[in-house]
């Protein structure tokens, strides 16, 4: 069978255990692009609970990109509290609102989105997938470290990861990788002591095999 394909069933037994339910979410009527993109900002070292608590504070004060833009510092560095780089996060969230206002929309190339504040391409690969719904693998650190432990890619960075795994993963299933991958690292496959004993691809697996 070829690697692609062994990949792909991999990605399928993965959603299989761990639904997607980021995505989608921009045509169910969810969160729509302004709020992808600051919860995204949001969510950098941060954990996810306290990300979408303050993300909701947030909203809720300021429903619009206007609105957002024009808070004071300030107030929003009091919604901002309790996640990590409050106040950095503060000057990204309200000057991303003012960039959004600016050109009146959500960028939805990852060009334009990494030329805001606070926008790597992570957030960028992230904002395109669940606001938009394209054809992008956002990689943080738990699909980079997955992937190689799997034994997928060798690499060094995010980067070259998410580089690597677009070669050898087909389109279509770009979007899953990040949400799975992230599931399955923080449930079984732990940066320390994984679980590979119970891990369903395990057989799949450069380093389950072994075990
Ligand atoms: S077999 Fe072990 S190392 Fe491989 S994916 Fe599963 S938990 Fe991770």
């Amino acid at each position: 069978m070829s690697r692609r394909r062994v990949i792909a069933g991999v990605l399928k037994a993965l959603q299989g255990r761990y639904p997607t339910t980021m995505l989608g979410g921009w045509s169910a009527g969810g969160a729509g692009p302004f709020r992808h993109l600051i919860g995204t900002i949001l969510s950098a070292r941060s954990r996810d609970e306290m990300t979408e608590r303050v993300c909701d504070r947030l909203f809720r004060r300021y429903p619009t990109p206007e609105r957002l833009a024009a808070a004071r510092s300030r107030d929003v560095e009091r919604i901002l509290h309790d996640i990590g780089f409050y106040r950095t996060k503060t000057r990204y969230v309200i000057d991303s609102a003012r960039r959004v206002v600016g050109l009146g929309r959500v960028p939805d190339t990852l060009e334009e989105l990494m030329e805001f504040p606070g926008v790597g391409r992570k957030v960028a690969n992230c904002v395109l997938v669940y606001a938009f719904g394209k054809e992008a693998i956002p990689v943080d650190t738990h699909v980079h470290r997955l992937a190689n432990r799997i034994g997928w890619v060798r690499t060094r960075t995010p980067e070259e990861t998410e580089r690597a795994l677009s070669e050898i993963i087909a389109r279509r299933h770009w979007p899953i990788v990040n949400e799975v991958l992230v599931a399955h690292g923080k449930a079984v496959c732990r940066p320390i002591g994984p679980k590979c004993g119970e891990c369903a691809i395990r057989r799949e697996c450069a380093r389950g095999a072994k075990c």
